[in-house]
């Protein structure tokens, strides 16, 4: 078996990197535990002994000009606890009462097939709400937006909890997780990157009812790149060759003798193989496939994604608001409508404390989403610039960082927009149709850890399938 790596390293976003000699996670730092999948594979790889839930919970938004705690009772930011709605101040009185409204208005037609979460949420519960609680935490599990994403796709078992229920609130109650009441610490939340490290759920793993108690989410001691190096490790072990700056370039049938029923070119080189798995981003899969069905490569190219940047920042404990920080929790979420760069601003060193050296704090925060293509377009001196006047501004933090770490991911989030099931549906049908074929990844079912992994699990079983092995 045969591992072909565009890059110069096998683990694609799973990066840890480094910060005053601290380990720190630059792409995703934890993921959820519910369904066991990225668990189970930690510990099948030996890291059991590194798991560790986040040592914070609960999130705050910048809502009305101050950072202020999630209320409770928030459904991937949709509130079924009316009075710490209010009590929380993050939306008007007015809205609140919005939100109340649902309770007793008629149902509601859908404009389409697929409606978005906007078109479902924003009608029932009203502008505010849309754009202050589940934009961020629900559109921003992909730096999506809410105008755009499929709701059925973002979040399924939400769409299926709500489908022929006429209030929204009311059927929402139900997946509250039990003990929300108690305060923020029941409080389910998500969000791409920041906060949403150690309280986002993804797309496709929205909380269902009667999840699991405690910890819904883990990330690794060792860091999350330590779970690619392991598996890369073990494939090895078990034959599998790895070529790592290898860039795949197209897929073509090949003679049919076994080893040799596909040929992925690669550059110069060819590597034959009786089935594949193209566990690549969704453009990629597309330019693999070109030559071989167009069709398939157009629905695949129709999948797009969001840039985003990370910058990581550290400074001593003395500079920086840790009342603020102690009351956001995880960290903070940033709302569209600010205009800021900032989407979110994890509380690194409060989640994971070893990330910071003692008496330093660690912020890691988020910019860039779909449609706001503004960070990737700065350079790194200018970025963090940018990023800081906009912490000044939140937090008033005015030091100098001690140290500064700014990683990009172009194109890295794919936006499950409206008719993205039919798209994927369509996907799957003309890859099945090549034979042992399948794909696999964020683009698909998912965009989490634990989903892609069982993303890459269900293609190779497929591939498996379809070869008799
Ligand atoms: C900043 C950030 C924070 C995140 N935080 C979290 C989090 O906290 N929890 C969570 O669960 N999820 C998180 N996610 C989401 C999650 O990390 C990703 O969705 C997931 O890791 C994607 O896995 P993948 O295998 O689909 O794609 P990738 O990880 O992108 O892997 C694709 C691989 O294909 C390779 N490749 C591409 N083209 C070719 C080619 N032509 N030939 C050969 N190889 C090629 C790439 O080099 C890469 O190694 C985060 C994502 C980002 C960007």
């Amino acid at each position: 078996m045969v591992l072909v790596e565009r890059d110069r390293s096998t683990g694609g976003k799973l990066v840890t990197g480094e910060l005053l000699g601290r380990r720190l996670d630059l792409g995703p730092d934890s993921f959820l535990t519910r369904g066991g999948v990225a668990e189970a594979l930690c510990r099948e790889l030996g890291l059991a002994g590194e798991l560790a839930p986040p040592a914070t919970a609960g999130a705050a938004v910048l809502a009305r000009n101050k950072v202020r705690p999630l209320p409770g009772g928030l459904v991937l930011g949709i509130p079924t606890d009316l009075r710490a709605l209010l009590r929380s101040g993050v939306v008007g009185p007015a809205s609140v009462l919005r939100v109340a409204a649902d309770l007793v208005l008629p149902a509601t037609a859908q404009a389409s097939d697929d409606p978005t979460i906007a078109e479902v949420v924003g009608t029932r519960l009203g502008r505010a709400v849309l754009e202050t609680l589940v934009d961020p935490l629900l559109g921003g599990i992909n730096a999506g937006d809410a105008r755009t994403l499929s709701f059925a796709a973002t979040a399924p078992s939400l769409a299926s909890a709500v489908a022929g229920r006429r209030s929204l609130v009311a059927a929402l109650r139900a997946l509250r997780p039990a003990g929300h009441e108690r305060g923020r610490s029941g409080t389910r939340t998500g969000s791409f990157g920041a906060p949403g490290t150690g309280q986002a759920a993804r797309p496709g793993e929205d909380p269902v009812p009667g999840g699991p108690a405690a910890p819904p989410f883990l990330g690794l001691r060792s860091g999350i790149g330590s779970l690619a190096q392991r598996l890369a490790d073990d494939c090895v072990r078990r034959g599998v060759e790895i070529r790592t700056a290898t860039p795949a370039d197209a897929l073509v049938p090949g003679s049919g003798e076994p080893g040799r029923c596909w040929q992925l070119a690669c550059g110069g080189e060819t590597v034959g193989a009786d089935g594949v798995v193209l566990a690549v981003p969704a453009p990629a899969a597309g330019a693999l496939v070109a030559d071989l069905d167009p069709d398939l490569a157009a629905a695949c190219r129709a999948i797009t994604y969001a840039d985003v940047v990370t910058v990581a920042l550290a400074w001593p404990d003395a500079t920086v608001p840790l009342g603020i920080l102690a009351t956001a929790g995880s960290g903070i979420l940033v709302p569209r409508p600010s205009g800021r760069l900032v989407t979110a601003v994890s509380y690194t060193s409060g989640k994971w404390p070893e990330a910071a050296r003692p008496g330093e704090t660690v912020l890691r925060v988020s910019a860039g989403r779909d449609g706001d293509d503004r960070p990737a377009a700065l350079d790194d001196v200018a970025l963090v610039r940018a990023v800081r006047a906009e912490l000044t501004s939140m937090l008033g933090i005015t030091a100098d960082p001690l140290a500064t770490v700014v990683r990009r991911w172009p194109a890295s989030l794919p936006q499950y927009r409206s008719g993205h099931l039919g798209r994927v549906r369509h996907i799957e049908q003309r890859v099945a149709a090549l034979g042992a074929v399948a794909v696999a990844g964020a683009a698909y079912a998912g965009i989490g850890v634990p989903a892609c992994i069982a993303s890459g699990q269900r293609a190779a079983a497929s591939v498996e399938a379809q070869l008799g092995t």
